[in-house]
């Protein structure tokens, strides 16, 4: 082992960052402590009983593969290889995500954490919980928590998400950079169950959407049959949480805009009463680096859900993270200026992408010149595999391609087929295409 792998290493917050990125220093020989403010989710379980789950495609999936965990979360996967549109007359439209083979994954997000926090115990980590950190000094690395006690590290890792601690002890010091926005919409959690055999009762490998214009649901496949649907509304307005203040209306809501899902969730009065409205927000600051003390995962980039990126872009930050490490000899303090550099346009792209998706998903999946503008691009794919690689290609399914590469090339793309979908003949005319000269205009004029 490296002389300066002896450094110990303190970890904020044991979600999903936290742990995996826990699991990479300890198997390079760090000693390495976790620091959790709730309390172990194997003794209490997570969720509150409720089954959360998550889409994991490439980006995430490398680094658990690197950390030797494949075979253990694929046990954990459904894939999803397209989106599954229901309109309101309960008819159904498929759309492929990529090519055959390529698929997104829903994955239970307690599940997934359990097994990243088995992982991290087994790679020699010392997990802590119930140790809400309240203070952190940035040039000794101490860590000071609620119940009064301390602890001293070489390094600190704040990974303790969006409404991070450190980050907030961060924005109280000289030319940091900060912004959050909140988007409009909220967001409410309802299960699907299972059939009474435990069967799902919808198409199992799909992702499906009721897109609705400027509202819709989602419904993710979970291991036991049953799905879990998250509803993406307005706060105020016409079709709004706030709106919807009565059983009736709730139910006339549902009964108008998602028809075919009435029989299905039996329980929605209870889960609309029960479950929180929650908000979602974008989190934007810098430097991600103070003395010894480094911001990963939603503490130093929270991003809104709609392109199933922000746990995946988190666990590409630990590889970023490690494969630094291993380029500069443990040398820390060059890793974390390198690595916050690299990093943050990055992220500065994935948040863009993840806000611009919601429009995409909310409305654009069900209109037809955007259904055929996915057709041409994915010929344009298939002929020229290399050069043409559609934007939610670039984003989920190709690891090697970084996220701010993905959004310019995604621009000059969208400029090109702004010009392709200009022609009033386009729908007829669109097999016609000369695919060659389109690709020709990727290149510099
Ligand atoms: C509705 C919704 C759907 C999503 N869907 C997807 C998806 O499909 N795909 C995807 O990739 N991403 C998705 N995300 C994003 C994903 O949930 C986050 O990006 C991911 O959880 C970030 O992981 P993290 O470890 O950085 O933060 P978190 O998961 O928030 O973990 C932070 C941990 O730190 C702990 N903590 C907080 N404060 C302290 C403290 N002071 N001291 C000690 N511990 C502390 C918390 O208890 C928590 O355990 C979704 C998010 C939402 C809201």
């Amino acid at each position: 082992m490296k002389e300066s792998r002896n450094k110990s290493i303190a970890i904020a917050g044991a979600g999903l960052v936290g742990s995996v990125v826990a699991c990479y220093l300890a198997q390079r020989g760090y000693q390495v402590d976790i620091f959790e403010r709730r309390a172990d989710p194997r003794l209490v379980g997570s969720e509150h009983g409720r089954s959360i789950n998550l889409a994991l495609s490439n980006r995430g999936w490398l680094p658990l593969k690197e950390i030797g965990l494949e075979s253990e979360v694929k046990k954990l996967i459904i894939p999803m290889n397209g989106r599954m549109m229901h309109d309101t007359s309960g008819e159904l439209t498929f759309q492929p995500y990529g090519k055959e083979g390529q698929a997104i994954n829903s994955i239970s997000r307690g599940g997934l954490n359990m097994l990243l926090l088995n992982a991290a115990e087994k790679a020699g980590c010392s997990t802590h919980f119930n140790c809400q950190v309240e203070h952190v000094n940035f040039e000794t690395a101490e860590l000071k928590f609620r119940n009064g006690r301390t602890f001293s590290a070489d390094i600190i890792i704040g990974a303790d998400g969006a409404f991070s601690a450190i980050r907030s002890q961060m924005q109280r010091t000289d030319r940091f950079n900060y912004s959050q926005y909140f988007i409009d919409y909220g967001y409410k959690e309802m299960t699907m169950p299972a059939s009474i055999t435990g069967d799902h009762l919808m198409e199992k490998n799909a992702l499906h959407i009721w897109p609705r214009g400027n509202f819709m649901l989602i419904a993710l496949p979970n291991l036991d049959g049953s799905y879990t649907c998250t509803l993406f509304l307005p706060f105020e307005g016409k079709n709004s949480f706030e709106n919807l203040d009565t059983d009736e209306k709730i139910k006339e809501f549902f009964a108008t805009t998602f028809p075919d899902v009435i029989p299905l969730i039996p329980e929605i009065l209870e889960d609309f009463h029960d479950n929180p409205t929650s908000s979602l927000v974008t989190i934007r600051c810098f430097p991600w680096r103070n003395g010894n003390v480094l911001i990963i995962g939603d503490a130093s980039h929270g991003i809104v859900p709609f392109y199933g990126q922000g746990m995946n872009s988190g666990f590409e930050d630990c590889r970023v993270l490690n494969k630094l490490l291993d380029e500069h000899d443990d040398n820390w303090d060059e890793v974390m200026e390198i690595f916050q550099d690299l990093r943050k346009p990055d992220a500065d792209a994935i948040a863009d992408l993840a806000l611009r998706n919601f429009v995409e998903m909310r409305d654009l999946v069900a209109d037809d010149d955007f259904l055929l503008r996915k057709k041409i691009e994915a010929r344009l794919h298939d002929a020229f595999p290399d050069e043409w690689v559609p934007l939610y290609t670039m984003v989920t399914f190709r690891e090697d391609i970084r996220y701010s590469e993905a959004l310019e090339r995604g621009h000059h793309q969208a400029r090109i087929m702004d010009k392709v979908m200009a022609n009033p003949n386009i729908h007829e005319d669109w097999e016609k295409l000369d695919l060659k000269a389109i690709v020709d205009q990727l290149k510099p004029q």
